[in-house]
């Protein structure tokens, strides 16, 4: 049954592009159609991830040249320990389900940033950075590994290379198709996306992903050994502490606030499931 709806939603999927661009374009499309094996959701990735994770890399170590980076506090060290264990319970269900080599060019690091922003964000291949702002509204290790589960997710997803890929197909539709990109061409498909300096932050995800971030993430959570049931506490301290002028990255183009407290109660049961098999209390 499962397998007979992804198949739909690809076709679906594939029907639109194909209405897009022609006929001829569809088969490479098919191709580069990446499924989420925790989500189920397919999404079209047609850019070369080494190559955005090399890119990532770049900005990744020029962000934190610019910024302020806490080491050594216990903040610092909490940042690092439930990052890690997100990082470990993702290998882990990778591996097991024959898709280690998804991760193969990850190369995560964990920081924590001076800035009394309420954000945090994931570059691809694992690159994460947590803002000492939102540090209060998460509390505890629970609550940091809400958001850092969430933000995980958006790498593991693919979702970079989604929007890149959306942005390659509104600018060069059919150069796309005919391999003829050239690196200058690439690369400001890239930082139109990832906004080159400090404005990683920056970066709006599609209400879609900031979806399957918030479920993705609240089973990755789940498997690292996090209370799951903490993501609705912590998402109603997120939303009284952000009223107003501060729009952080979660909440810019999520859905409204009940709609995702009801599609976190909705997966629960699968993340407490998971949660369970790695020996948390129910
Ligand atoms: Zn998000």
């Amino acid at each position: 049954m499962e397998q007979k709806l992804l198949r739909l939603n690809l076709y679906t999927r594939t029907m639109k592009i194909k209405h897009f661009l022609g006929i001829g374009a569809v088969a490479l499309l098919v191709a580069a159609c990446t499924t989420n094996p925790i989500t189920g959701r397919s999404s079209l990735q047609l850019a070369n991830n080494s190559e955005i994770m090399t890119m990532s890399a770049q900005e990744y170590k020029t962000t934190l040249t610019k910024s302020k980076v806490i080491t050594g506090t216990a903040d610092a060290k909490r940042v690092m320990s439930v990052g890690s264990r997100i990082e470990s319970a993702a290998e882990r269900y990778y591996q097991q389900i024959g898709r280690a080599g998804d991760l193969a060019n990850y190369n995560w690091e964990f920081h924590l940033l001076q800035s009394n922003e309420l954000n945090a964000w994931c570059m691809p291949g694992g690159k994460v950075a947590v803002y000492t702002g939102i540090l209060p509204i998460t509390k505890n290790d629970n609550g940091l590994a809400v958001v850092m589960g969430h933000e995980v997710s958006h790498a593991l997803a693919g979702h970079g290379n989604e929007r890149i890929s959306q942005a390659m197909i509104a600018q060069y539709g059919g150069q796309i198709l005919g391999g003829t990109i050239s690196n200058a061409q690439w690369a400001g498909i890239f930082q139109k996306v990832y906004p080159i300096g400090s404005q990683v932050a920056l970066l709006k995800y599609g209400r879609n992903q900031e979806s399957e971030a918030d479920e993705m993430g609240l089973y990755l959570m789940g498997m690292a050994g996090y209370d799951p049931r903490e993501a609705i506490p912590f998402w109603n301290r997120m939303e009284a502490a952000s009223n107003g002028e501060r729009q952080p990255e979660f909440l810019s183009t999520h859905p409204n606030p009940e709609t995702r407290i009801s599609d976190i109660n909705k997966n629960l049961p699968k993340a407490l499931e998971y949660y369970k098999a790695a020996g948390g209390k129910i």
